[in-house]
């Protein structure tokens, strides 16, 4: 049996490799059973891109004389009643990192081993395990650098494997029992609100590959300048794919070695060291598992978040609806794409943080709903490295200004006018600051703050001010 989870591909897997190798009938199964993933349910956006993943999974085995059966938790009840029907002895699959999904497949394995069935993990998602990696006491990494220096002495990664041509399937007379639909999992939305996501992806592993491949020959020798516009499409929009597994890093990083040479040397580093961002989300992940919902820094258990008009606020920063033009044009293009550029989810998160004082976890939350990149190591690491208490995180003293950043890296205004449509005839020198335009241009640009768009609802230096004394409170 081979369990698919965040590893929806054939090419380059090692458990599809290993069952492949016994030459008998491979079964393909999908187990749906999002409360063993709990407190961390897939949210809706990752829901909507599972079942098309699915489905191209689904297409890609039939084209391979194969398919995938689907099956509802709980897991253990499912593989063992597969097993029993098949007469499967050994059941495959690839690891997952997450401290949920990780006790529950320790238990697993051991309650198969009881009963005479042998449970076989493999790593499809990682460069590197994380316990593979450790600093000279034997301790996790806390700082990025000495941890991708570390990873850099480990290399070489290992080749990425082929998907085999054909994938025998089970014989015609034997059919599990209890399988379902995709349809049956009703992942997809019931009220149509996913127009903007199916606008803008291509879901499945032939079309991971196809978009690693242009960004590859078309971008990537630029990335290191072109990475932190919002504007343009400088970054490789991979992530949802490497979340499901849709493309391996392994094959990632071969691809770009086949096409650059050595990846820490050439034009193509500063891309490749994103990657090791993503490793270390893992690292630090898999060594702190309570993260997701408590700071690494200690100090911060007892911060001053702001109680006052707090959910007032959190509600306009999720609506785009903040009267700050970089902040509002993030959201409204997550709300849309299911995807937010880097630059935006620092400055937005930022926002939240510090000018509004809203605990981290609420904004990692309202990401976690709305991501179809959504992954609780990058999402943990990206909100405590924002929020300024997590591992090798930015300093909470440094707080972005949204006004700043704006006009340094979407200096033309494209990425505002594109997401906040009602601003786009104000001049640039505006753009980023409605507020401070004199009456005569606003209206000339047939802008009315607080009806067409809304002042902003907080003030940018006096929350800085207030940020930074709720920070002496716990240093
Ligand atoms: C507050 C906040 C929340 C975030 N939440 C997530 C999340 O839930 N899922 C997610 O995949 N990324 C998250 N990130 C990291 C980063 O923003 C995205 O990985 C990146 O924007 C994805 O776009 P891309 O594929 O074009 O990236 P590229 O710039 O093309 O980078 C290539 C790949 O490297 C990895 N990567 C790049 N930057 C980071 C990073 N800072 N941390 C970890 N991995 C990185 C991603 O897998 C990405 O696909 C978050 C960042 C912040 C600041």
């Amino acid at each position: 049996m081979l369990w698919f989870r965040h590893d929806l591909r054939l090419d380059d897997n090692p458990a599809l490799l290993a069952a492949h190798q016994t030459g008998g009938p491979i079964i393909p199964v999908y187990i749906h059973a999002p409360e063993e993933e709990s407190p961390w349910e897939p949210g809706a956006a990752s829901r909507w891109w599972l079942h098309w993943s699915l489905n191209a999974l689904d297409e890609s085995l039939r084209a391979r004389g194969n398919r995938l059966w689907i099956l509802r938790g709980p897991s253990l009840d499912a593989l063992r009643r597969l097993a029993g029907e098949t007469g499967a002895g050994t059941i495959q699959w690839n690891r997952r990192y997450d401290p949920a999904t990780r006790d529950r497949d320790t238990s697993i394995k051991q309650t198969l081993r009881a009963e005479g069935l042998r449970g076989e993990s493999h790593n499809a998602a990682l460069l590197f395990e994380p316990w593979d990696i450790l600093n000279n006491s034997h301790q996790p990494y806390r700082v990025f650098s000495a941890f991708w220096r570390a990873c850099m002495r480990a290399r070489p990664v290992a080749q990425p494997i082929p998907a085999p041509a054909t994938i025998p399937s089970l014989p015609a007379h034997i059919t599990p029992s209890a399988t379902l639909a995709l349809d049956a999992l009703e992942l997809l939305p019931r009220r149509d609100w996913d127009q903007g996501l199916r606008a803008t992806w291509s879901i499945g592993e032939t079309a991971a590959l196809a978009q690693a491949r242009t960004f590859i020959a078309e971008r990537l020798a630029d990335y290191g300048t072109a990475r932190d516009r919002p504007d343009q499409p400088g970054s490789s929009r991979l992530s949802p794919y490497l979340h499901f597994g849709e493309i391996s890093p392994r094959r990632l990083l071969s691809l770009i070695i086949e096409a650059f040479g050595d990846p820490t040397t050439s034009a193509a580093a500063p891309y490749v060291r994103e990657l090791g961002w993503r490793e270390f989300g893992y690292h630090l992940l898999y060594h702190y598992p309570r993260t997701p919902s408590e700071p690494l820094d200690g100090r911060f258990a007892a911060f001053p978040w702001a109680t006052d008009g707090a959910d007032v606020a959190l509600r306009a920063w999720q609506r785009g609806q903040t009267g700050i033009p970089l902040v509002d044009a993030g959201m409204r293009e997550l709300w849309h794409t299911g995807w937010m550029h880097n630059r935006t989810r620092m400055v937005v998160a930022s926002l939240l943080t510090k000018n509004l004082l809203i605990p981290w976890q609420d904004g990692a939350r309202w990401f976690w709903d709305t991501l179809v990149d959504a992954d609780l190591a990058s999402n943990t690491l990206g909100w405590q490295w924002t929020a300024g208490c997590g591992a090798d995180a930015a300093p909470y003293f440094r707080v972005f200004n949204p006004v700043l950043q704006g006009q340094r890296f979407d200096p033309d205004g494209g990425y505002v006018r594109r997401w906040c449509p009602e601003l786009a005839r104000l001049p640039d020198k505006y753009l980023h600051q409605p507020w401070t335009a004199p009456q005569a241009i606003l209206t000339a640009s047939g802008v009315r703050l607080g009806s067409d768009y809304p002042r902003p609802i907080v003030d940018l230096a006096t929350s800085r001010v207030r940020a930074l004394a709720a920070w002496e409170q716990v240093k």
